[in-house]
């Protein structure tokens, strides 16, 4: 590995316009510090590719960054291609392969390119007089914004166009990890001036750098602790805790908390017919589906098995009392009803629809102020909807609830194997 850099190194000196002996002990130096980051971060970089499917922020664009605004563009590719190959073999290998590593580093070293070419255009001077002068810091900025569009927008498109069903989030990352790619760039830029200035001072970058390091290990390890893996909803602890708080905030201040508990019909014989995989399946569609019937600030957790609940807090004139609550459970009802769910199984294209819900619901104030009452009042509430026949929604425990009922379902599931026949779901 060494050998071939170094011979590369050669190579290049000899034969790339823009490389001398300063440039190369420049690249030298970054892809010393890529690597030493990298071995001294290893653990915590693994932990946190374990810990979160598609991180897209890769502390390393330090290094790759600085590359890109200082060295001609030879140099900037090698230096990317080094860390980022290095940093695999390490840190990711066997999780992320080796097709979306390529394209990976293939995205960076475009956005080097990129942004290498955006210095070049606005501070010409900056080989000789370094970027902290002149219109360098400006080219720096807009270096920075190009990288990171080029980046993240190559990364998006390929998530949205890989994805089942892709959202904002999943698509554009959380705003922290924009905020976090924001910082690393950044500290990228400061390298690239410092480099021009001393070499060694580059050295006080390593701290900051493993310090954000392990910040963000924390915050992605503290999130996955409070995350369903199978529906990505919160898990029943962190959904209990975050209620909590969300019920005492609501006698403090004279507003509401109004809770749903929410479980599906005969959800066994999916599972007896198709299996636990398609299973799991349904129990991610409907949690998505119950995500997008509420609103952002309600708290959608899985209770456990298929069993979802809901806490949805209310202020003022936006208060959930018995009436709008029943609403809402219906809408959400009649939302999983309608629900078909496709997916393919070894056998061909599967379709799943029929599935229905029982509703529990308690109203804040009518039928109790703290959250273990309202979690007994709806789950006594969703045992009345499920022994009245499944499929419809039950508010409060001495409630007249025939207004929100639903059909009765029959007792098979309707399914389609689209594959097979055409006959529709
Ligand atoms: P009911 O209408 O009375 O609610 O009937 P049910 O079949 O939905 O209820 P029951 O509580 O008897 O069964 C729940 C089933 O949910 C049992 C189990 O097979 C299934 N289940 C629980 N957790 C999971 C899971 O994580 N994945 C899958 N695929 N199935 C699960
Ligand atoms: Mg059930
Ligand atoms: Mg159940």
């Amino acid at each position: 590995m060494v050998e071939l850099t170094a011979l590369a190194l050669v190579v290049l000196s000899a034969t790339a316009p823009g490389v001398s002996t300063g440039r190369l002990l420049d690249a030298a130096t970054l892809m010393f510090l890529g690597v030493l980051h990298t071995e001294i971060a290893v653990r915590a970089e693994r932990v946190r590719r374990r810990v979160t499917e598609t991180p897209h922020v890769d502390l390393s664009s330090v290094w790759t960054f600085a590359g890109a605004v200082l060295l001609p563009p030879v140099l900037a590719t090698l230096v990317a291609v080094v860390v980022f190959t290095h940093l695999w073999w390490r840190a990711w290998r066997p999780r992320v392969p080796v097709y979306r590593q390529m394209f990976s580093t293939a995205t960076v070293v475009l956005a080097c390119l990129a942004a290498g070419a955006v210095v070049n255009y606005v501070a010409p001077h900056h080989v000789t007089a370094g970027l902290g002068a002149g219109t360098g810091p400006v080219a720096l900025v807009l270096a920075l914004l190009v990288y990171t569009t080029i980046n993240s927008g190559l990364i998006a498109g390929a998530i949205a166009v890989s994805s089942p069903n892709p959202t904002v989030t999943t698509v554009l990352g959380h705003w922290d990890e924009n905020a976090l790619e924001l910082a690393t760039l950044c500290l990228g830029g400061l390298t690239a001036i410092v480099l021009a200035i001393n070499p060694w001072l580059v050295l006080f970058v390593l701290p900051a750098l493993l310090v954000l390091h392990r910040a963000v290990l924390v915050r992605q390890l503290e999130e996955a602790a409070s995350t369903d893996g199978k529906t990505g909803l919160l898990n029943a602890a962190a959904w209990h805790a975050y209620a909590q708080r969300e019920v005492s905030r609501a006698v403090r201040q004279g507003g509401s908390a109004s809770l749903l508990i929410l479980d599906l019909d005969h959800f066994k014989s999916v599972n007896d017919r198709h299996g636990h995989l398609a299973g799991d399946e349904v129990l991610a569609a409907v949690a998505a589906t119950l995500r997008t019937e509420v609103r952002d600030n309600d708290l959608v957790g899985r209770f456990g098995g298929e069993e979802f609940v809901i806490l949805l807090p209310g202020v003022d004139d936006s208060d959930y009392g018995s009436a709008e609550l029943r609403l809402v459970a219906d809408r959400i009802r009649r939302r999983v009803e309608a629900l078909s769910i496709q997916m393919p199984t070894p056998d061909g294209p599967l379709t799943i629809s029929g599935l229905t819900v029982s509703v529990g619901g308690a109203a804040f104030g009518t039928d109790g102020t703290e959250l273990t009452r309202l979690l007994e009042t709806a789950d006594s509430a969703l045992y009345s909807a499920k022994r009245a026949g499944r499929n419809r929604v039950h508010v409060g425990l001495h409630s007249r609830n025939e207004g929100a009922s639903g059909r009765e379902p029959g007792p098979a599931l309707h399914e389609a194997e689209s594959g097979e026949s055409p006959a529709a779901g």
